[in-house]
């Protein structure tokens, strides 16, 4: 068994995914029962984004075995926004570890919106944290490379590892985003006059602009958060893409971040660590289960697909994956233990 870098010796405790036909029954079912709600609008703050077909909706199961369970527009692509957030953080954890990575970024709720100047502020120009904007381009500015060419080639190959399939730009995308993304300008400099950002802000904004506009289905999406459900092998392509420490300090800061404002609601209502993007798509991270990937264009005030959320939730509770969720002690579940064996209650 290995130590950790504390010493310790590193157990995990998960549980697992019920058997292969009720899983593909329960993505079946959470799609059904969530397809006909038509609550929310799509986002158009980015131009192009408002051009989609609301009823697109797509949900994946990817489990860490590598089966992958699909119903519905699975296979549609759109946009990753800000569901690259998390993994681009992965890679940047892999790469300059856990404590640098807390000190410069920050693990904390900022309570404001995604693209807030006011939580900045507010924190002596700290970002607070990786998924919202000023963290998240705090993040992508620590990626490796000498230039903005090589850090997008970074991001672009690290997510396409997490993903399994070499993922590509959406130009059209990046064109209305790049043409309309002056707030995310503002931050980027605001971090830069706080010493946050040491490169050209504004060449930092155009690699996180491209990297918000890779394409992925709800496919990749189940695919990349199983990869972070299992230890940081993909399950598809057998690579260990990160570490599993990265994974659960990934985890750590999805669980309660993921979500925009709505982060707690989402942990009360699913219990999962996840994030979701303004395209629609959300991630879901059932450690050492697997990973669920939806996507439907109709947003919540927060950001969060609908439909998404819906579906997540039906499969958090349908599958068991509420990882704050126990059930009352029984003897078998102590068979294996040496003390107070054959007791009962
Ligand atoms: N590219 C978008 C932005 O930076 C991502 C927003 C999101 O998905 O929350 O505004």
């Amino acid at each position: 068994m290995e130590l950790d870098s504390h010493g310790v010796e590193q157990r995990v405790a998960t549980g697992a995914l019920p058997g292969w036909e009720a899983v593909e029954e329960h993505v079946a079912a959470a799609h059904a029962r969530s397809r006909t709600h038509t609550d929310g609008a799509v986002a158009d703050y980015i131009p192009i984004l408002a051009e989609v077909d609301p009823e697109l909706f797509g949900v994946c199961v990817a489990e860490v075995d590598g089966e992958v369970h699909e119903a519905g527009d699975a296979d549609v692509p759109f946009s990753i926004q800000s569901i690259s957030k998390a993994f681009v953080y992965a890679l940047v954890c892999e790469q300059l570890g856990h404590d640098l990575v807390r000190e410069r970024i920050g693990v904390n709720n900022t309570g404001l919106a995604f693209n807030s100047v006011v939580a900045i502020e507010l924190n002596d120009g700290h970002p607070m944290n990786p998924m919202v904007n000023a963290g998240a381009i705090a993040t992508t500015a620590l990626m490796p490379g000498d230039s903005p060419e090589e850090q997008w080639e970074a991001v672009r190959n690290g997510l396409s590892r997490f993903a399994g399939r070499a993922l590509d730009v959406d130009q059209v995308v990046y064109a209305s985003e790049a043409a309309t993304n002056q707030r995310n300008r503002a931050i980027a400099r605001l971090l830069e006059s706080y010493g946050r950002i040491e490169l050209d802000p504004l060449a930092v904004v155009d690699v996180y602009t491209r990297q918000c506009a890779l394409l992925v289905t709800a496919r990749d999406l189940a695919i990349m958060g199983a990869t972070l459900a299992d230890g940081g092998v993909n399950p598809v392509t057998g690579e260990q893409v990160v570490s599993p420490e990265v994974c659960r300090d990934t985890l750590a800061v999805m669980a309660s971040t993921g979500l925009y404002e709505r982060s707690g609601e989402w942990l009360f209502e699913i219990g999962l660590p996840g994030k979701s993007g303004v395209a629609g798509g959300i991630v879901t991270i059932a450690p050492g289960k697997g990973g669920i990937g939806v996507f439907s264009p109709r947003l919540d005030p927060a950001g969060n697909s609908v439909r998404g959320q819906r579906a997540t939730a039906y499969l958090s509770r349908a599958l068991g994956l509420n990882i704050f969720a126990s059930a009352e002690h029984t003897v078998s579940s102590r068979i294996g233990r040496n003390r107070n064996q054959g007791e009962t209650r």
